[in-house]
């Protein structure tokens, strides 16, 4: 471009330079009006997006906003976003804190999660693994906290069902060994038939609340019973005790009075004595003596009636005695059999009447005891139905309890000669013998084909149900009843395992 030379020229030159600078002045302006109109409108959003998270911050925010709104200038704007900073900084501090915090409790409560299913186990240790990086966020953070609740959540409803299962099975085998007679008796048929079945824990609570008052309402019975029993029993030695009483004071009167015809007697005789001596004429002596002699009479008389009396007395009160001893001890005897009576039924199961677990643990201590002092061989079998859970299941609980009495018949038949046979709880049964495995064997194996071979029918079809037996002899030194019946339990386990109705004998 060419210099300007004359003045008109620079004065063009110059004009032309001073619009170019205005309008770039005015493009400036503009572009400075625009980014600060959207780093406004961008501070509003982040102002909206920030709010709620903390009061102090909220309001710091606020009053930003309503400058930003009437385009305060920078003078105004530099001291509050100096504030806002100040808080935004503290406010980091506390989430900080809050987050350690936090995280401390869920370190804990991973630990106490115990899921039963495998993809539970499987998400709480994705969760746990999460939680172990470090300097996370709060919107990482929020979603795993969810799920760890999820999965919380989840834990008692799967913990209850176990231990609801495990109390019910528990309370069924208790009940094995419980009998009450009459109405009771059939209270206890239904809680057993509703104890078979799948159960909440408020039912559950229900059931154990009907056995409890069952239980109170028999002791109550009971006591009622043994109270009366004692004042029956009471009121017997009380006559008796009053009966010897008169007895005893019939003697002293008795005696009071023999002393007295004693005395009597000692002065008739001495009266005769003293007429004797003073008499002068045989004559005197007839008449006085004979006076005398009238009036002992009578007076020995007396003493022999007194005696007679004295007899009859003795006797009748001895009756009296003996008739109430008598009834006392019908009443002694009456109760002992009673007492007898219940002891057996607390030993006997009331379904199969086979003796039960009680009754086998009893004689178990027995056998093991004789067995220590080298006295029998010793060994038992533990017989458990197989897939008797099916029975129930399809044919009902009746047909499983009728199952249960056909089988205990039949154990009973053929091995209740040579070993002691019980119930042990639910379908399994416990034997003892007083021989070695081998024998035992023999016997167990003899049952368990017997078994095998019963028609069963169930709503027209033929059944074929089969046992599994595992035995244990007692033979080392340090053996116990419970090492042995483990040994035996461990055997049963390994008869079921290699196909069930077989007899396994423990190494
Ligand atoms: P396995 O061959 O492994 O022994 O299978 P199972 O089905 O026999 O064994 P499980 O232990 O699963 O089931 C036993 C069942 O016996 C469950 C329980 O309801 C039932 N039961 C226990 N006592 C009685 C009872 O007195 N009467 C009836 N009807 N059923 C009972
Ligand atoms: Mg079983
Ligand atoms: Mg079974």
């Amino acid at each position: 471009m060419a210099i300007p030379e004359t003045p008109q020229e620079k004065i063009q030159h110059l004009s032309k330079k001073l619009q170019q600078s205005i309008q770039s002045r005015k493009q400036l302006e503009d572009h400075y009006l625009r980014d600060s109109q959207r780093y406004s409108e961008f501070m509003n959003e982040l102002c909206l997006a920030l709010s709620g998270v903390d009061t102090e911050l909220d309001r710091s925010l606020h009053k930003l906003r309503g400058h930003l709104q009437q385009n305060a200038s920078t003078a105004v704007l530099e001291p509050i976003m100096q504030r806002l900073s100040d808080t935004i900084s503290q406010h980091t501090i506390r989430l900080q804190t809050q987050l350690k915090r936090t995280n401390e409790s869920i370190r804990q409560a991973l630990v106490s999660i115990k899921p039963q299913h495998n993809d539970s186990k499987n998400k709480l240790e994705q969760i746990a693994n999460e939680f172990e990086q470090p300097a996370m966020t709060v919107s990482h953070y929020l979603p795993l906290v969810n799920q760890l609740l999820a999965l919380s959540y989840q834990q008692p409803a799967v913990q209850t069902e176990t231990d609801v299962n495990q109390y019910q099975a528990q309370l069924l085998d208790l009940l094995s060994e419980v009998e009450f007679s009459g109405s009771a008796a059939d209270i206890l048929q239904q809680v057993k038939m509703a104890l078979q079945k799948p159960q909440t824990s408020d039912t559950l609570l229900a059931i154990i609340l009907k056995v409890m008052r069952l239980v109170f309402s028999n002791i109550n019975d009971e006591r009622r019973s043994a109270q009366t029993f004692l004042q029956q029993l009471n009121a017997s030695l009380e006559s008796v005790h009053h009966a010897l009483g008169r007895t005893i004071n019939h003697s002293a009167d008795f005696a009071d009075q023999r002393f007295n015809l004693n005395q009597q007697l000692k002065n008739d005789v001495s009266e005769i004595n003293v007429c004797v001596t003073e008499a002068c004429e045989l004559h005197d002596i007839k008449e006085s003596v004979g006076l005398q002699l009238q009036k002992l009479n009578e007076t020995l008389n007396q003493h022999l009636k007194l005696h007679e009396q004295e007899r009859e007395n003795f006797n009748s009160n001895i009756q009296a005695m003996e008739q109430k001893l008598q009834e006392t001890e019908a009443q002694v005897t009456h109760y002992r059999q009673e007492l007898a009576k219940q002891k057996f039924r607390s030993l006997q199961d009331s379904l199969t009447k086979l003796p039960n677990r009680s009754a086998f643990e009893e004689r178990l201590n027995l056998e093991f005891q004789r067995w220590t002092e080298n006295e029998t061989e010793l060994t038992i079998a533990i017989i458990d139905v197989d897939h008797f859970k099916n029975i129930n299941d399809s044919f009902g609980h009746i047909a499983g309890d009728k199952t249960l009495q056909v089988i205990s018949g039949t154990l009973s038949k053929t091995l209740k000669d040579p070993a002691f046979v019980c119930r042990y709880g639910g379908e399994e049964f416990a034997i003892i013998f007083c021989s070695d495995e081998q024998t035992a064997y023999q016997h167990i194996d003899n049952t368990r084909d017997k078994v095998a071979s019963i028609p069963f029918k169930f709503k027209n079809e033929d059944i074929r149900i089969t046992v599994s037996a595992g035995i244990a002899e007692f033979k080392y030194n340090e053996d116990t009843t419970f090492a042995v019946f483990e040994r035996a339990d461990e055997a049963l386990y390994e008869a079921k395992n290699s196909g069930r109705n077989r007899v396994i004998t423990a190494k």
